[in-house]
């Protein structure tokens, strides 16, 4: 009878074993990303002429998807920020202004208006992406939630004095994590808003009930969360506080497929 019960239990944890080896082995399989097999040139971003970038990329980040070497040479990533740079020319709700792209010194947002409500004195944004934030800083209001724009279009000269007021602190590495250099700031494009909530200092927007809201709502008036959390695409840390407007469509796609705008660009945009 015990020699029985023994023999019972010893049965049950070898198949106790046997399921958490399997499990293991499963979970293994599963992981091992479906499109490594995929080749670059199946995508219709691939661009024949970066080949040798995609396969150096690849190199040095065996673990990143095809779709994602890709990506990441055509955004430029596979040299430092700040080289092989494009002028932007045109104004466009879709413009991309990153540590690849600047601006000319003469560029101005089209339909640049003033801000009356929710902002501080003095600010400026491109009419749709006005009207959008106010509609969104109304609703949130009716909410209970306050939401305050605090630093919206910036002129090349204000950028040069910001930059070089941050350089002076820091030095122009750390200053380069935070701070874009002139020229290269999304603020240029009018289609930018840091945002407090007039109670906390904006660096502290992430720890305010107003934070919560913009992650659950922005995408419903058409702004993104344009640098994330320990994002290795935009260039810049973590900004809790600074929204891009990019239009519903694109705002929503952004949010469900959890990306920055810089691969939405080079997956739709980029000719
Ligand atoms: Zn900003």
């Amino acid at each position: 009878m015990r020699k029985g019960m023994f023999l019972l239990i010893f049965l049950i944890f070898v198949m106790g074993l046997i399921v958490i080896v399997k499990d293991k082995s499963n979970k293994t399989l599963k992981a091992i990303p479906m499109d490594k097999s995929v080749s670059f040139n199946d995508y219709k971003f691939y661009k024949p002429e970066y080949q040798t970038r995609y396969d150096n990329y690849k190199l040095t980040n065996p673990n990143l998807l095809s779709k994602d070497i890709v990506l990441r040479v055509n955004i430029g990533l596979d040299h430092g920020f700040y080289t092989e740079t494009e002028e932007v020319t045109k104004f466009d709700i879709l413009m991309l202004v990153n540590k690849y792209h600047y601006v000319t010194n003469n560029f101005i947002p089209d339909n640049l208006v003033d801000i009356s409500e929710y902002s501080k004195p003095g600010m400026k944004l491109n009419e749709e992406c006005k009207n959008a934030f106010i509609k969104m800083a109304h609703d949130a209001e009716i909410e209970g939630y306050t939401l305050r724009a605090i630093s919206t279009y910036r002129t090349l000269e204000y950028q040069e004095n910001l930059y070089n007021n941050y350089m002076k602190k820091d030095g122009k590495e750390k200053a380069d994590t935070y701070s874009a250099r002139p020229g290269y700031s999304e603020h240029h494009t009018g289609l930018a808003i840091d945002i407090d909530n007039k109670k906390l200092s904006y660096t502290n927007f992430e720890n305010t009930k107003e934070f919560n809201w913009m992650i659950d709502n922005a995408y419903k008036y058409g702004f993104i969360l344009r640098y994330p959390k320990d994002s290795t695409i935009t260039g810049y840390i973590y900004e809790p506080w600074h929204y891009r407007y990019v239009g519903l469509e694109v705002a929503k796609y952004i949010k469900e497929h959890n990306i920055t705008f810089e691969e939405y660009y080079y997956e739709f945009l980029n000719k």
